[in-house]
């Protein structure tokens, strides 16, 4: 089930299996990981947004 807005997604795999992180998310055209950063830089892609908790005052 697709929307309108989505377009043609899913038709293609656009990422593939990360093999530092073992995620999905290694993105072919770009060539680096989503998840981890592998390919764009060569420490771990961390951001302090991902922190969900233990961010109280
Ligand atoms: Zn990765």
């Amino acid at each position: 089930m697709t929307t309108a807005a989505m377009g043609k997604r899913g038709r293609k795999r656009v990422h593939i299996k990360c093999r530092r992180c073992g995620r999905v998310s290694f993105h072919r055209r770009k060539g680096y990981c989503a998840a981890c950063g592998f390919g764009r830089s060569r420490r771990l892609r961390r951001y302090n947004w991902i922190n969900k908790k233990k961010s109280r005052n």
